[in-house]
């Protein structure tokens, strides 16, 4: 029914840090380094694979090879007096409980939750928080199932690494399906649901069933269109769309969806042309499309890992020939080893554009350099001079609140701003348009939208009920009403 493969079934294998002395390539990389790994991967995750291994890692080229950089844990992504604590510990073999306690302190001066993700974007039902979800985007709600929270392999720049190092309340997970439909019969402006991790394609199939059918058969769901299954399955183990022994349950999934009339979008993760040359990760998109999964690829760009044009034009070429869409191209997020891998704003331009440059038509669907920061999703468009003054030209492609989508902004250009907060506005402004409305959000006070939804019915604070009024019409931004609260 999805095609007969000629490839071989692969069997999975997963390497962790206790195992980093029983990979064998590795016999070729100095002692010092395979030290420092194993002090590095005490404080930040840890994980690869046998295909990784043998397919994706030049060793010749180890240790600048790109896709060694991108899954072992670099020496240089601690800080030196961190580094040099880690790595004596693990010299001296101290107990796991002092090797734990000195990566916990250095996890915590990480930044493991950046943008308001712990507190801003946690929804509420019936008055309580939702774990295991975020809604930032009136539009768009994140899901974590409990049991996709892990990844075939792990990317040593992962700005979800909280999740994968046990700190119980660093993560986001949820089994309740249940609640998630729930929740979204409750917020009908809701649109697109984004089943994400980790990885949710770690899990078999049927489990994937369980938080994907409700979605297609409950009552009360009509408005949710999309299904998004945020993955890097087809670079790490491409085998999960084609041999594994429910990879054609995984096909009929993806069509059920369709079947139902709702769009599927796997939002694939690929930072490397090389991670999508092989065989059979060709033939795991093929199927994936197949099955009528649309494949929007995304990734960030990161220093020593795709910090060149070539490497973008190419990769993108690569997608279009693929039948998958270039879709974004992120900036590295403001947590764990950002200043390791961070590349300049300034320069993230120049490589985006020179890429796009190189690239026909159909690849220029991409979008970026987009920061994920706390307002939205903050694009660079580009640096020009206005008015004697040199600036970055920026927008927001998404937003808190959705009337700041779409509104040029200006920052006064700084070649070495890496950051949304490393950037200050241009032409003497105090502060960027957005910021009031920001501060008031941080404070308490929801985005219009999240005042909206909960205007159907009401909402319950504290036991007592309350009602929306609309008291003034008008955002400086747009047309957005502005309900306000009156508690009875
Ligand atoms: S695949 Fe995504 S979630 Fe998993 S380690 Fe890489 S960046 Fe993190």
């Amino acid at each position: 029914m999805h095609g007969r493969t000629r490839l071989k079934p692969r069997k999975y294998r997963a390497y962790t840090r206790k195992d980093i002395d029983a990979i064998p390539q590795l016999d070729r990389v100095a002692p010092r380094l395979r030290t420092a790994m194993k002090a590095v991967s005490a404080v930040l995750p840890f994980r690869v694979n046998d295909y990784v291994l043998d397919e994706l890692i030049r060793w010749e080229d180890v240790p600048d090879d790109p896709i060694f950089r991108l899954t072992f844990p670099q020496p240089e992504m601690l800080e030196p007096g961190d580094l040099r604590r880690m790595v004596d510990l693990v010299r001296e073999e101290a107990p796991p409980a002092a090797l734990k306690a000195e990566a916990r302190a250095i996890q915590d001066r990480l930044n493991p939750h950046p943008a308001g993700q712990m507190t801003l974007n946690v929804p509420r039902l019936d008055g309580a928080p939702v774990a295991g979800m975020q809604h930032k985007y009136r539009e768009t709600v994140l899901f974590f199932p409990s049991q996709g929270q892990t990844c075939h392999a792990y990317c040593t720049y992962c700005f979800r690494w909280a999740q994968f190092v046990g700190i119980e309340s660093l993560k986001f997970a949820s089994r309740e399906a249940q609640t998630l439909v729930r929740y979204l019969r409750a917020h009908r402006e809701v649109r697109s649901v984004l089943i994400t991790g980790g990885d949710p394609l770690i899990m078999k199939t049927a489990t994937l069933r369980r938080y994907v059918e409700p979605l297609l058969t409950e009552p009360g769901l009509d408005h949710i269109a999309s299904i998004r299954l945020g993955s890097k399955a087809p670079a790490y183990w491409p085998y999960r769309f084609v041999t594994d022994p429910d990879a054609d349950d995984l096909l009929q999934l993806f069509e059920e969806v369709r079947a139902a009339g709702k769009h599927l979008a796997l939002m694939t993760h690929i930072s490397h042309p090389r991670e999508i040359q092989t065989r059979v990760a060709a033939e795991g998109l093929r199927r994936a499309a197949g099955a009528g999964a649309v494949v929007r690829c995304q990734a960030p760009l990161m220093r020593g890992i795709n910090d060149d044009p070539d490497v973008w034009a190419d990769l993108w070429s690569r997608q279009v020939r693929l039948g998958a869409v270039p879709y974004y191209l992120f900036v590295a997020r403001d947590t764990g080893p950002k200043g390791y891998f961070e590349v300049p704003l300034a320069r993230a331009h120049d490589i985006f554009r020179e890429a796009c440059r190189r690239v026909s038509g159909l690849a220029r669907t991409v979008r970026g350099p987009s920061m994920s920061a706390l307002p939205g999703k903050v694009v660079v468009d580009g640096v020009a001079d206005v008015a004697g003054e040199r600036v970055f030209v920026l927008k927001l492609l998404q937003g808190r609140v959705p009337g700041w989508v779409g509104r040029p902004f200006f920052a006064a250009f700084d070649p070495e701003a890496a950051w949304l907060d490393h950037l200050r506005p241009a032409f003497g402004e105090a502060e960027f348009f957005y910021e009031a409305e920001l501060r008031a959000i941080e404070n308490g006070r929801p985005e219009p939208w999240r005042r909206s939804g909960r205007a159907r019915g009401g909402d319950r604070r504290g036991g007592r009920r309350t009602l929306p009024v609309v008291v003034g019409l008008a955002d400086p931004a747009g047309a957005i009403d502005r309900p306000t609260w009156m508690t009875v």
